[in-house]
């Protein structure tokens, strides 16, 4: 028999892992609980695979050709990589099995911790939402192949008929993704293990193959980034290791699906590879395809470019591709619009004429990043749905291009009009544009994103508000406990009526006003125990935004988050949090904070409107938030934070495209803030310690006092900031919200003095890291007793010295 390679007309990268009902999640944290077996746990993954595939099936993929994904990881794909290339930081290395393997009991001791030993960091996907948890690689982290839990996904689905196409994480992208572990020597870079993560990877080919794979995905969206993109130059190391995988002879085809799972003989050659490059341009954004080009000399049987966010290949590339097959990424795998389909067959009718090779239709992304089914939601207005498209109708979406592509424009005359019609309706629907709006966005000029000059503030806010040097407050959540939630689930069926949960409100806000009082803070909040989530619950008070009842996507492991949709202009109906920041302030002779989330996490937290510009939707968002600012203000608030943890997330991967990013997301803050009076003041919050890279925009929001993550660094950032010369109030981080663990006096104090040694005194705010809502009162108050305790002896030491 010969290796074929002839890759399928259609296909996704991936699609939701949590189960149209969230299956996984479900299952996962029973498992983690203790209510059930892992043995339990991994036969409701497997019957949710089933559905899944079948799912797929009938939703016109073809279980036969490798065009369904096995993308089926319980907590994390770059997890799964991890595991199957045995790469297990020391710290973990007793977990290993006797041939190096990683066991589904021990990937979750990576994921999540257990006892002393901390869990592997968790960070954002490329510009996503989604958490990966990052390797850890130093001089001596063991590379095996060691795919035994891929190898058996593919042989159970094979016995059943079906060839998938298992997904790894690509040998580049793992390693740029990777960071080197704690005491590997300095200039040590976890690419510098890339020949021995290449072999581990030629030998978990051969593990594929001899189950039965026939097509692997190896997802390279590394290549999309600066670092990344420069590695895919011609005769660069993108050539060298796609050469070397490439060259491993290619596996006989083991001929028809059924009950032939071409038994382990591991020198079985490797599947035909599937190199993809979402979340962007691969390689030289100035030859864009270029880096599709290398990969198909490389000998890669197929590539896939993401044509949503990258680039066009060129017409020169992809005439040269030779007997590679292209797979064009033109179904958007993040957002949730329908497809412009009519344009979209046009491209790809325009790439087959260009292309010497075959063609495919795919999505630019995995389809983790949308809920799985329009179909499933019965609450959207009436309006929404048959704009929309999430997982499910993407994959059809991906089957009427090809079939388009196939049989011309007539064999889906039906399909294009359908989609045709929808976007017309779209365009015109009230709603969409208000011209009110419109004009408003028109008219704004420089005034409205400038205050008066910072120390000339700062003095104006002193005189009022008349605080003790190192402020004490919090960052704005207090505790959620069931309480809390049961009183909102209540409210929602109904159960309670509107006036009984706004007392039980009320109830829990003068609570929490009496604690902050009794711990002796200095400015207080009211805890904010009417919010679900920061953002969900301003796109549920403000027109434009519709909220889903079904649309989850996988945030991070069992976690999950329903983003709102944003699909018309922003107007502000009525205030919003007026009434419950007012009725807190009337219970306190203390300033109180009013809390707002800023313009940019809300749109980088919801899915956003795709007919204009993002900076034009944050304006909007902008002058809702404004408004609401002015009505705070207004009703004697003081002091107003509006909070920023997303800004770094949009950032752009390539440099090039982030000053015109952080111009627009820097301007729509400033646009939000400022229309206060000067003695009013501003704060902001940011959720990351890594402030060095946008330190200029974080200065640029122009607020009074920022408070950032820090605790984790031992106030790391306190250096960036003494070095750029921050000349505004800032709060950094003096207890770590992300664990249990009460922080002690001795503790405190110590980042207390390490925060004076680096910024004027006249600067420094003393708070935690984040908002305490995930947090439980009794390590919460006890923790808030050390802070204000430390904050109150760094005073008086002060004095003394003084
Ligand atoms: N004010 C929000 C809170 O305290 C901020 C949350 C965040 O930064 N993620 O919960
Ligand atoms: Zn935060």
């Amino acid at each position: 028999m010969t290796a074929v390679s002839i890759f399928p007309a259609a296909t996704v990268l991936g699609y939701p892992r949590i189960g149209p009902n969230r299956e996984l999640k479900k299952a996962l944290d029973a498992h983690w609980s203790g209510a059930i077996s892992e043995q339990q746990l991994l036969e409701d993954a497997r019957a949710l695979q089933d559905r899944t595939v079948n799912r797929l099936v009938e939703l016109g993929l073809n279980a036969a050709d490798s065009s369904i994904p096995a993308d089926f990881a319980l907590y994390d794909q770059v997890l799964d990589t991890t595991a199957a290339l045995g790469a297990l930081p020391s710290r973990f290395a007793d977990l290993a099995g006797g041939d190096g393997a990683v066991s589904t009991a021990a990937s979750f001791v990576l994921a999540r911790g257990s006892g002393e030993r901390p869990p592997l960091e968790m960070t954002k996907w490329f510009d996503t939402n989604y958490h990966f948890l990052v390797p850890e690689i130093g001089p001596e982290t063991p590379f095996t192949a060691v795919a035994h839990q891929l190898a058996d996904t593919i042989r159970r689905h094979r016995a059943n008929g079906a060839v998938l196409r298992p997904v790894l994480v690509g040998p580049v992208t793992y390693l740029l993704l990777a960071k080197a572990e704690d005491g590997a020597p300095a200039g040590f870079d976890p690419l510098d293990r890339i020949d021995d993560a290449v072999a581990a990877y030629a030998g978990i080919l051969g593990q594929l193959a001899a189950a039965g794979a026939e097509w692997v995905q190896l997802d390279e969206p590394g290549l999309v980034t600066d670092k990344g993109g420069a590695l895919a130059a011609p005769g660069g190391l993108v050539e060298r290791v796609y050469r070397t995988l490439a060259g491993i002879p290619r596996a006989a085809v083991a001929g028809p699906a059924a009950g032939n799972p071409a038994a382990g003989n591991p020198a079985a050659g490797r599947p035909a590879l599937l190199v993809t490059t979402g979340y962007g341009t691969a390689g030289n954004p100035g030859a864009p395809g270029e880096a599709l080009a290398v990969l198909a000399a490389a000998g890669v049987e197929a590539v896939h470019a993401d044509l949503v966010r990258g680039q066009l290949p060129s017409a020169r590339v992809l005439a040269g591709l030779g007997s590679t097959a292209f797979l064009a990424g033109i179904v958007d795998g993040r957002n949730v619009w329908r497809n412009r389909l009519t344009a979209s067959l046009k491209v790809l009718q325009n790439l087959q004429d260009s292309a010497g090779t075959v063609v495919s239709v795919g999505t630019a992304t995995s389809l983790q990043h949308v809920p799985h089914d329009v179909d499933a939601e019965d609450a959207l207005p009436a309006h929404l749905p048959q704009w929309l498209a999430f997982a499910d109708q993407k994959v059809q979406e991906v089957g009427v291009l090809a079939r388009g592509l196939a049989g011309g424009r007539a064999a889906v005359t039906a399909e294009l009009q359908e989609a045709e019609d929808a976007l017309r309706d779209r365009a015109t629907y009230q709603g969409v544009v208000v011209p009110a709006v419109r004009s408003r966005v028109r008219g704004l000029s420089e005034d409205d994103f400038t205050r008066g000059p910072a120390e000339q503030r700062a003095a104006l806010q002193q005189e009022h508000l008349k605080l003790p040097v190192l402020p004490t407050t919090t960052i704005g959540s207090f505790p959620q406990t069931g309480e809390v939630r049961r009183a909102r689930a209540a409210v929602r069926s109904g159960s309670i009526g509107a006036a009984e949960y706004d007392r039980f409100l009320k109830d829990e806000i003068a609570r929490v006003v009496q604690l902050q009082e009794d711990l002796g803070l200095d400015v207080l909040v009211h805890g904010e125990p009417e919010r679900n989530d920061m953002v969900q619950y301003f796109a549920e008070n403000l027109d434009g935004f519709a909220a889903t009842s079904q649309g989850w996507v996988q945030s991070y492991g069992s976690r999950c988050t329903r983003p709102s949709i944003l699909w018309g202009d922003v107007v502000r109906p009525a205030p919003i949090t007026v009434p419950w920041t007012t009725y807190a302030q009337s219970l306190t002779e203390r300033p109180l904070k009013g809390m707002l989330t800023g313009p940019v996490t809300i749109l980088a937290w919801s899915f956003v409107r795709d007919d204009q510009p993002l900076g034009d939707t944050a304006r909007q968002v902008a002058l809702a938030l404004r408004d609401e600012i002015a009505d705070l203000e207004a009703a004697g608030t003081g002091i107003i934070q509006v909070d920023e943890p997303a800004l770094r997330e949009l950032l752009p991967l390539r440099a090039s495209d982030q000053n015109a990013y952080l111009d627009w997301s820097v301007q729509s803050f400033r646009l939000a803030t400022s229309g206060v009076r000067d003695s009013t003041q501003i704060h902001t919050h940011l959720c990351y310690s890594e402030f060095g890279e946008v330190i200029a925009a974080i200065d640029g929001l122009d607020a009074d006092v920022t408070s950032i993550e820090a605790a984790r660094s031992r106030l790391e950032v306190v250096a960036d900031l003494a070095g750029f010369g921050f000349r505004r109030g800032i709060g950094p981080g003096v207890y770590d919200i992300h664990s249990p663990r009460v922080p002690s006096h001795a503790e405190v104090a110590a980042l207390i003095d390490t925060a004076l040694a680096g910024i004027p005194v006249s600067q420094l705010w003393i708070n935690p890291d984040c908002g305490l809502k995930t947090r439980g009162y009794e390590e919460t108050v006890q923790s808030l007793r050390h802070v204000v305790a430390a904050a109150r002896a760094a005073r008086a030491s002060l004095a003394v010295n003084a």
